[in-house]
């Protein structure tokens, strides 16, 4: 498929951590999706979207699944 943003070809399927925000913190959802080379332009399909609608749903109910892996700090 060819990007729609730079019109760039090469748009491969990778593995990214999507952010999803929780309160202050950040969690990391590991998805597979298509993304731009070129320009970093990110594609979601329809099931990926619905898996990440979910996934926020449930994550206030679920937060003593999630591990720490990290801080986020602010400068200033
Ligand atoms: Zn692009």
């Amino acid at each position: 498929m060819k990007c729609v943003i730079c019109h760039g070809e090469q748009v491969e399927i990778i593995q990214v951590n999507e952010e999803i925000n929780l309160g202050n913190d950040i969690v990391y959802i590991p998805v597979k999706i298509s993304v731009c080379k070129t320009c970093g332009e990110r594609y979601y399909d329809r099931q990926t979207m619905q898996f990440l609608e979910d996934i926020e749903k449930k994550l206030h109910a679920e937060q003593g699944k999630l591990k720490e892996v990290g801080k986020v700090l602010v400068y200033g």
